[in-house]
């Protein structure tokens, strides 16, 4: 009997991996990080051979530490930063780039083209996305594009495409297997989101070859098993990678928001809200983006998507520029000393605002000063923003999906915020629910890969394996948490439209 599944968590500034046990609890975890490359302004790259040593590297830490044998490890699952995007050659193994980050701004002039040429709505009814320079499909015309001799070489179908969970399995199987989940090929801006295929006409519309993608498959099953000699991975050839899911795709899964209406949202530098909708995929009306939530067996899940640019960030503004608090924990301290104001809102726009606000041009803003303000009270207003941003997600959430909240789960680092955390529920005026364990990311990708093999027998398992660290409930009156959002708002309208 196999006693473990192991998660690998490739993020943005990180690779981490997570041993599992059956009761779903970390036995050892491990995390490397690297770095950044910024060749210029707006641009972020990563190595692509710095992403498998640093998961590797974990991987084998992660075993290491926790004293246990490969052999006793069921299955393997991937979680990954989405959209990411890295092109290789399929003879060599050797990438024609370094890989091009999510946060990457370099293709938004082919995004320009394609809105300037009239197809943004065609593109949110194939896909569910808007058209951004976000999404891997304008990055890979990026590469075929500017990079001499690549579309040629892409032609003659000598290269292969992949997101960072493609990257990885290509190389866990030395190119036995390119295939990626549906959740990945959901943010390429290149899958048909009801049919949860390629789209042949936005390939066309974008000139990508259709040789360039991998094989879409659902989040939980059997992707290939890790093959005889990996460098670095030897210990572990045999074992099976049988789940594969987008972080925040992961991390609802791990929360088990496994029913309509139910949601996450992961309180980090920024937000990401995901709300479960069901087996019917929702169209927003509020520039939220229409994803898939998952695809196990069972069938396929979608879900609403939105996020905060600047939420934990701005408590690091506090930290580092204005240095008012020396810890993100003492600036949840210093905010407990004092109750939510209506005559005091800090507005974290530091680079516009996104849904349900859409304001590219709006700016921070903290307005109502007077001459008693002191840190608590800015510490205070600047947690309470962030509370206020998500809770105007849910509320576009909610009408778009015609659901209403069930609970919120939290996660994420800002989520150790205990007035953040009462002070959403209050104004939700609904339960928020923060877990034991909130590296939930990685353990949705366990679960994915844990179903697939029967170490875990289905989603009645899955939900009564998540255990509740803390609920807040709500307890604020009717007339109060109007009376703050009003406030919200108007400090909000003053913060849009600044820049010119
Ligand atoms: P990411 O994965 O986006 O790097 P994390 O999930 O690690 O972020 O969360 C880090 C963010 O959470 C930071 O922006 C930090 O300011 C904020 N944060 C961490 N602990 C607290 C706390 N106790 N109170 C408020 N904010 C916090």
């Amino acid at each position: 009997m196999k006693r473990f599944v192991l998660a690998l968590d490739q993020g943005t500034t990180s690779s981490r991996a997570i041993l599992y046990d059956q009761d779903a609890r970390a036995v050892s975890q491990a995390q490397v990080e690297f770095s950044q490359i910024y060749p210029r302004p707006g641009w972020v790259e990563h190595d692509p051979e710095v992403i498998l040593d640093s998961q590797f590297k974990a991987a084998r830490r992660c075993v290491d530490q926790a004293g246990v044998m490969p052999a006793d490890i069921a299955a393997i699952g991937i979680t990954n930063q989405r959209e990411t995007t890295l092109l290789w050659d399929r003879h060599t193994g050797r990438p024609v780039y370094n890989a091009i980050v999510w946060q990457c701004r370099r293709s938004a002039p082919q995004c320009d083209r394609l809105s300037a040429a009239g197809y943004t709505e065609e593109i949110a009814a194939r896909t569910g996305l808007v058209v951004d320079a976000y999404f891997s499909a304008t990055k890979i015309q990026w590469m075929l594009e500017e990079l001499p001799g690549v579309r040629e070489q892409a032609l003659s179908g000598r290269l292969a495409f992949g997101t960072v969970d493609t990257w990885l399995v290509w190389n866990l199987t030395l190119g036995a297997v390119h295939a990626t989940d549906s959740t990945n090929a959901s943010r390429t801006m290149l899958m048909d989101l009801d049919r949860r295929t390629w789209d042949p006409r936005l390939c066309e519309l974008l000139e990508i070859p259709a040789s360039l993608l991998p094989d879409i498959r659902p989040s939980s099953g059997f992707f290939g098993k890790i093959a005889d000699g990996v460098p670095g991975m030897e210990r572990f050839a045999g074992i099976p990678i049988t789940g594969i899911a987008g972080d925040q795709h992961a991390a609802l899964f791990g929360q088990a928001c496994l029913t309509p209406g139910s949601a996450k949202n992961t309180y980090g530098t920024g937000c990401f809200l995901l709300m479960n909708t069901g087996k019917q995929r929702v169209r927003s009306r509020s520039g939220l983006l229409s994803t898939l939530a998952w695809e196990i067996p069972s069938g396929a899940c979608y879900a609403l998507e939105g996020s905060v640019f600047n939420a934990g960030s701005a408590v690091q503004w506090l930290r580092d520029e204005l240095k008012m608090v020396e810890s993100a924990p003492a600036c949840s301290a210093l905010a407990a000393t004092v109750e939510p104001a209506d005559d005091l809102y800090f507005v974290s726009a530091f680079t516009g605002l996104g849904a349900p606000h859409w304001d590219m041009y709006a700016r921070g803003l903290l307005i109502g000063l007077t001459r008693g303000t002191d840190r608590a009270r800015i510490a205070r207003a600047v947690l309470d923003g962030i509370a206020y941003q998500v809770a105007d997600l849910i509320d576009a959430m909610e009408q778009d999906a015609g659901m209403r909240l069930t609970d919120l789960r939290a996660d994420g680092g800002a989520s150790a915020s205990e007035p953040l955390m009462q002070f959403q529920a209050d104004l939700l005026d609904c339960r928020v629910d923060r877990p034991a364990d909130i590296e939930t990311t990685a353990l949705g990708a366990a679960f994915f890969a844990g179903l697939a093999v029967g170490f875990w027998d289905g989603l009645d398992t899955i939900a009564s394996l998540r255990r509740t660290g803390k609920v807040f409930t709500p307890a604020m009156e009717a007339d109060r948490r109007t009376r703050l959002r009003a406030g919200w708002h108007r400090a909000l309208e003053r913060a849009k439209a600044w820049e010119e």
